[in-house]
Formats: C-alpha cells, structure tokens, sequence
C-alpha cells in the first residue's frame, strides 16, 4: 500500500509497476507518488480491473520537530484544490532540486541540472533523480551512497523542500476525500510517533505500521497504539524500483488482508458520511 513510479521518483512507469505487481500475484496496490497523482489514470488502464489499484498520494510535511510523511488513500485526482496545492509544491520542489546540483557543484562534482531533469521524467523531482544522476556522472557507486555521503537529512549538499503543517496536509486529503495514513513513523523519529495522537484530533485515520525501516517492537508499539486511538494499521514496501541502492522489493512487505477490508469500509463510511455515492 505504499508504491513509487516515475510519476515522480520510482523507477518504473506506472504500467511497469502494475505488470510487476500482476506478476508477482499482488491482490492491490496503492500508487502513492510524491506530491502527484498523474501516474493514477495509466496504473488503473494498466490494470484493468485484474488488480485493485487504490488511488493514493504521499504529501511531505514538516513540523518544528522535521519531516514527516503523509499518505492520502482514495484521495480524489479531480480534486481541483488539491491539484492546485499539489502544483505549488512541485514547483517549490524544482528550485530546491536546482539549489542541490548548485552545492554538488560548489563541492566541485560536474553535475548538470539537464542530467537531473532527464531523470525526472514525471511531474514531481525529487533527491533519487539527484542520486541517480550522481551515479551516471561516476560520483557515488549507487543511488543509496548519493544519499549517504551528500543528500540525505543531515548531508553536505541536502535542501529542504516547502512543507506544509501536518494539519494542513491532513486536512488536504480529507478535503479531497482521501483517508489520510501516516507514513512510517517510526523510521521518521520517536517526535513523529509521540505526536499521532495529536495528528487525529486533526483526523488522521490511520497509521503505517508494516514497513521496511520498522523493527518488530516498533510494529507492535504502533499496533497497539492504533488500538488505543482507533487508527487504521496499514502498510507497504515504498517500493521505488528494483535497481540497486534503491530500497525495497515491491510486494516484500506483508500486509495482512483485514488491513485492505478496514481500508474499503473506511472508504465508504467518508463517502456516506459525504454523501457521495458509495464505492
Ligand atoms: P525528496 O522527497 O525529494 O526529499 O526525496 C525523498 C525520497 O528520497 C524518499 O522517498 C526516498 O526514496 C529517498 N530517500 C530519502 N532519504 C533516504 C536515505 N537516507 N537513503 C536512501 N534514500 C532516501
Ligand atoms: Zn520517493
Ligand atoms: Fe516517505
Ligand atoms: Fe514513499
């Protein structure tokens, strides 16, 4: 429930993804690009109806506390708000791309912003088409030494994007009707975990617990933490694509079936709740 494609900084195209997912025997995925949901449309073509392909997004936000990701379930594509606050974001998400060839520059690697922006195939770029161009440049080995030695949280050359409020993201999926899910909280910080409780007054439903960076205690904290707050568990791979460096194999993260079915009830109690016609 948590999948990348070159929409924004996965590897593989939409139909690529749904192929990949047919072949390993996946029952759903969720397409939840960065800050876009134009891959959306060719997933659900790709798929045609042989795989459950859940519309999803994943919006970056920051608190005075750092980053913390949000993954917006069922969220509208048509929504004419949310594309409008999508579009500011990408936009921000271009000069902050063109700030980090500058530092590489300035720490003396040739980089090119045409080399970036060739990666960068969709509509939202991000720090794994910086990697990637540090790769075919011959600077790093792999995509995953790009972000230790230069472009991760705390790297020489890192710069941050525009982030909203967790509240305001939050509210920007409900808006869209989407069911807003923290994304794994745990590798975020022990900050992220600590505030979830906050995040649902602001009507967070749910909490992504089954994840690559999770230990199992991290899992069962955050199991029973959504027991006690009623959140929804849910999970995912945030599969990127299957070179190296890249992170995690698409379908290597167990999500239990219930975890679908709480997701579809979720979704048809918001669009009762709505009015809109239930899916
Ligand atoms: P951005 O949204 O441009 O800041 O890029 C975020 C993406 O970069 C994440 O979705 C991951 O794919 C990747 N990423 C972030 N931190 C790391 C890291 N420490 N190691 C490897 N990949 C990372
Ligand atoms: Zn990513
Ligand atoms: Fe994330
Ligand atoms: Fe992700």
């Amino acid at each position: 429930l948590h999948v990348h494609s070159t929409a924004s900084d996965g590897v593989l195209t939409p139909s690529e993804v749904v192929r990949l997912a047919q072949d390993l025997g996946l029952t759903a995925i969720a397409l939840t690009d960065h800050d876009t949901t134009a891959g959306v449309s060719e997933a659900e073509e790709a798929a045609n109806g042989s795989l459950e392909i859940i519309p999803g997004i994943e919006i970056n936000s920051e608190g005075d506390w750092g980053d913390l990701h949000f993954l917006g379930y069922y969220i509208d594509p048509q929504d004419a708000h949310l594309q409008e606050l999508l579009e500011a974001v990408r936009d921000a998400r271009v000069g902050r791309a063109r700030a980090m060839v500058l530092q590489l520059n300035r720490m003396g690697m040739r980089l090119e912003w045409e080399r970036v922006r060739a990666f960068a195939v969709g509509e939202s770029v991000g720090r794994p088409h910086v990697a990637r161009a540090l790769v075919e440049g011959g600077y790093v080995r792999n995509v995953q030494e790009a972000f230790d030695r230069f472009i991760g949280n705390d790297g020489p050359a890192y710069v941050p994007r525009l982030r909203l409020m967790p509240a305001e993201t939050i509210r920007a999926i409900l808006e869209a009707g989407g069911i807003p899910v923290i994304a794994h909280p745990a590798y975020s910080g022990q900050m992220a975990v600590s505030r979830i409780p906050e995040f649902a007054e602001y009507g967070l439903r749910g909490v992504e617990v089954f994840y690559p960076g999770h230990t199992d205690q991290e899992v069962a904290m955050l199991q029973a933490l959504c027991q006690k707050h009623d959140l929804l568990v849910t999970g995912g791979s945030d599969f990127h694509g299957p070179s190296l460096g890249e992170g995690s194999a698409l379908g290597s993260i167990f999500v239990p079936p219930e975890c679908l079915d709480r997701l579809h009830w979720e979704n048809r109690h918001q669009a009762i709740a709505r009015g809109s016609p239930t899916p």
